[in-house]
């Protein structure tokens, strides 16, 4: 298998950002039932929850790695557990890499 020219992380990142900016210019327009305002609140949110975490896991750190053999603290530079889990939520839009990112 040949390395993949972008990770996860990076991958991830650009497509929450694009549902953040995407809410927020949406949100900007005067004219919306209260339901879509709620909703297009609702995904800035969790995008702003998602970059979090993707600034906790997103590049070099220690992260935890719970498998059959036992629990360890492995380092990662991007792409852990945690990432490829948060990852698969977004497996059906184009670009997403399987099974290389599958969890
Ligand atoms: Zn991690």
């Amino acid at each position: 298998m040949s390395a993949p020219d972008i990770d996860l992380a990076a991958w991830l990142r650009a497509e929450v950002t694009k549902d953040m900016e995407s809410a927020v210019a949406k949100l900007r327009r005067s004219r919306m039932s209260a339901g879509y305002r709620r909703h297009l609140v609702e995904t800035a949110n969790r995008a702003g929850a998602e970059l979090a975490i993707l600034g906790e896991h997103g590049g070099e750190h220690m992260c935890f790695e719970n498998t059959r053999d036992g629990n360890s603290w492995d380092y990662y530079e991007g792409d852990c557990r945690v990432i490829r889990q948060l990852g698969y939520g977004y497996r059906r839009r184009p670009g997403y890499r399987e099974p290389e990112w599958k969890p």
